[in-house]
């Protein structure tokens, strides 16, 4: 019964269901779509009964675990008194106004004003208009171009999508106008013989290069993911950040941390801003935020954008239905006291140590090139060859079998390009991290046999 119901739901899927970011020929072909049904912690279970630990807590996003009742009590409870109420026209709601106020006590110091919007791509959407808007306000109009990054991603509307890196761009007429991009601060990728300090210090050398060459007077911002994550899990070297802002600094470019995936403890504090000591006059905040129990987003915004748009502006127009959802927010305000009272941040830094030094363990597999990470994110780079490092030349196929192979092993692990990703939910035991290795190694040890019998072509 439950399988006739799962091979219907699947022709269904295939018949129906456009997939984000799916080849959904590809997904027909390899028997449709693993279809999940519930969770709890750390795991999740299929359709077919399968429990399967999820090293990415959904999609980077599920930072308390699965299945905490407060937020559905908490959403309930706000369903039950006012299930919806905008913010325009002179109007506000309670839980509204409270997640801004904890919002602007959270985040470092001079980021007190919140916009509120439904996913990371509408955040950074709005970014782009209210930075414009900031330069419109203060007379240099001119100043249109943002800088982003190679491996970057901020989103998936035409704005952000334009925001992000050139594997972004192609389909769609993206990238539009306004956009330009560096080098990320990928170390490993790189064919350098820098040391990390002194390659950090190249790769933030490159932001000033491209103010220049585009003249200071045309650039708003620069934005960047304190470590980047979809793009490959890149974590920057120590002397990066400090040097990127003093670049900013130094040509008035405003500069906005995207801490969609960072915010809520992911690194092992609250906001990886704090890690880096980065100041952001912008940050983004989405998945975290919620625990993706319920989409929320929001812009926080720093004093010296706020004050000129709220001073010497008039009517910001822009904004969303949802924007500020009395639901959304009485689960994010939930949430976040979830994370302070269980010490969820504090678990992160300590459990984030362990899953790095036990991730190390894994150098000696024939396949891996790097193990690196921060707090509880996790990457695996498999590579042809170790010494000297070569890349696959075919570009993904190798991590998206590994993938396979740790769905076969139960674990979730997200593969971009031929890097293995671990980004788990907070609540992550030192037993967590001792299954989640294990199974990657099988993962690992069932990839290379594939290699080894030339079964990946
Ligand atoms: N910024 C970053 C850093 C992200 O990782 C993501 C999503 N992975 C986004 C923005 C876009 O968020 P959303 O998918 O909610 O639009």
């Amino acid at each position: 019964m439950m399988n006739d119901n799962a091979q219907n739901l699947r022709q269904s899927d295939l018949a129906h269901y456009m997939h984000p970011f799916t080849d959904t020929e590809a997904l027909g072909k390899e028997g449709g779509a693993r279809i999940i049904t519930r969770a709890e912690g750390a795991h999740i279970w299929d359709i077919s009964g399968n429990k399967i630990l999820d090293g990415m807590a959904g999609l980077w996003c599920v930072n308390i675990g699965y299945g905490r009742k407060e937020l559905a009590d908490a959403a309930a409870r706000q369903m039950n008194t006012l299930p919806y109420y905008n913010s325009f026209f002179k109007t506000a709601t309670v839980p509204s106004i409270e997640l801004a106020e904890q919002l602007a006590a959270r985040t470092p110091a001079g980021l007190n004003h919140v916009f509120y919007a439904n996913s990371g791509s509408e955040a950074n959407d709005t970014i782009v208009r209210m930075v414009r808007y900031y330069w419109e306000l203060e007379g240099e109009a001119q100043r249109q171009i943002i800088i982003g990054r190679n491996h970057g991603y901020h989103g998936s509307t035409s704005v952000t999508a334009s925001l992000s890196g050139p594997h972004m761009h192609g389909q769609g007429g993206v990238p539009l106008p306004g956009f330009s991009h560096i080098a990320a601060p990928y170390l490993f990728g790189a064919d350098t013989e820098l040391d990390a300090e002194a390659f950090g210090i190249q790769a933030a050398q490159a932001l000033e290069e491209r103010i220049l060459e585009l003249g200071a007077d045309k650039v708003a911002a620069f934005i960047g993911e304190p470590v980047q994550g979809s793009g490959g899990m890149i974590v920057p070297p120590a002397s990066y950040w400090g040097k990127i802002q003093r670049i900013c600094k130094k040509y008035g470019v405003l500069l906005i941390a995207d801490e969609v995936i960072t915010g809520f403890g992911r690194t092992g504090k609250w906001f990886a801003s704090e890690l880096y000591d980065i100041k952001p006059d912008l940050m983004t905040l989405a998945k975290g935020l919620s625990s993706g129990y319920l989409p929320i987003s929001a812009v926080i915004v720093g004093d010296r954008v706020a004050n000129t748009i709220i001073h010497k502006g008039s009517e910001f127009v822009h904004g969303f239905t949802y924007s500020g959802h009395p639901v959304s927010c009485a689960v994010a305000l939930e949430n976040i006291r979830i994370i302070a009272d269980e010490g969820l941040v504090e678990n992160a830094a300590t459990v984030g140590d362990y899953l790095q030094t036990r991730l190390r363990d894994l150098k000696d597999h024939p396949l891996v090139g790097e193990v690196r990470g921060i707090g509880l994110l996790g990457a695996i780079e498999l590579v042809q060859s170790k010494s000297p490092r070569r890349f696959f030349e075919t570009k993904g196929e190798v991590g998206t079998r590994c993938r396979d192979h740790c769905f076969a092993n139960s674990l979730v692990m997200r593969a971009v390009r031929d890097t293995m990703i671990i980004s788990p939910p907070l609540m992550f035991s030192k037993a967590h991290v001792d299954e989640l290795l294990e199974k990657a190694r099988k993962a690992l040890d069932s990839t290379w046999a594939d290699l080894c019998a030339n079964k990946i072509e």
